[in-house]
């Protein structure tokens, strides 16, 4: 099997109800619709650079252990792996049009159409390097819900995945030191960027409820 970038021009505007991912975590009652955007040369391109990216991604070690313990456990052990499975799947990245505009992307599963992923049609044109890393970690948090291929999600699903979203965000800090400095864009603002701070800097952002007491 394959992943289908190249029939991307191909297919006629297919409307989905992506039943998993909601930003908030809720689930069911408000499934995000879709409708796949014709997709040119850029959108094709940045894909492809997103997927050579992903492949290398290698959790940092102590990252790993920080996840393992706040309960996070990770759908695939590297980029390598997710990289396989969308292959081995045959899962089709498209970009579409959004019902609810605040999703960055999500996946649908269908018995008959198989696994797509979908990518916010607002970042259609987004193309730089930074743009490229954010969009491989949104396929990358994709992959983790199609994984099980189930149209169902969870809580813990939701944090597993996430949790390669951050597990993905620091090896690429790492590796391009600065390259999301100052991408301050609703994807990374409400995205990329955030995922992080909200696991690894949150005894930060809340205040201590518990005035006298150690917050650690
Ligand atoms: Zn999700």
């Amino acid at each position: 099997m394959r992943i289908n970038l190249l029939n991307i021009k191909s297919l006629q505007a297919q409307t989905f109800a992506a039943k998993k991912h909601r930003p908030d975590g809720a689930q069911g009652a408000n499934p995000v619709y879709a409708a796949v955007k014709a997709t040119d040369d850029v959108q094709i391109s940045t894909v492809k650079k997103a997927l050579e990216e992903l492949k290398e991604v290698e959790y940092l070690p102590n990252d790993l252990i920080y996840m393992h313990a706040i309960g996070a456990k990770t759908p695939f052990n590297n980029g390598l792996e997710a990289y396989n499975w969308l292959k081995e799947s045959g899962a089709e990245i498209l970009y579409a049009d959004f019902s609810n505009k605040n999703v960055h992307a999500c996946l649908n599963f269908d018995t008959q159409k198989g696994i797509t992923i979908l990518i916010n049609s607002n970042y259609k044109d987004d193309c730089s390097h930074a743009d490229i890393l954010a969009i491989s970690e949104a396929i990358f948090h994709e992959c983790g819900h199609g994984k099980d291929f189930d149209s169902e999600n969870s809580i813990q699903e939701e944090l597993d995945c996430l949790s390669l979203n951050v597990l993905a965000h620091r090896y690429y800090e790492r590796k391009y030191p600065n390259v999301f400095k100052n991408h301050d864009s609703f994807l990374f603002s409400q995205g990329v960027s955030l995922y992080p701070k909200l696991f690894f800097n949150f005894l930060l952002t809340f205040a201590n409820p518990y005035p006298g007491t150690s917050t650690i």
